[in-house]
């Protein structure tokens, strides 16, 4: 079977690229382990998280922020397509660290 994802798939896992459920599988676990990995490497970088709940917030909005900033260079200045996936996955990596810490 052909893979309907079109995806741009660049993860340590081999690909099966045909567009199954465990392809679709595989995908998603990468994506799990990069922001799981961020998470480590952010928490060790930076070991101090803001108590108050809108600082912590802040910090994952910046993160959002930049990921719209590098989508916004790839769109109209020919920026790196990349740099948005490194972007998308620390916010998905300061999104853990908040649920991480809440109460
Ligand atoms: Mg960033």
């Amino acid at each position: 079977m052909a893979c309907n994802l079109a995806c741009s798939w660049a993860g340590p896992i081999a690909c099966p690229r045909d567009g199954t459920s465990e392809c679709e599988r595989a995908i998603e676990n990468d994506i799990i382990n990069a922001g799981i990995q961020e998470l480590r490497r952010a928490e060790e970088k930076h070991p101090v998280f803001p108590e108050d709940l809108i600082h912590k917030l802040a910090i994952m909005a910046e993160e959002s922020g930049e990921a719209m900033q590098a989508a916004l260079n790839y769109y109209y200045h020919g920026g790196d397509y990349s740099q948005i996936k490194v972007e998308l996955v620390q916010t998905m990596a300061m999104c853990m660290r908040c649920l991480k810490n809440m109460e």
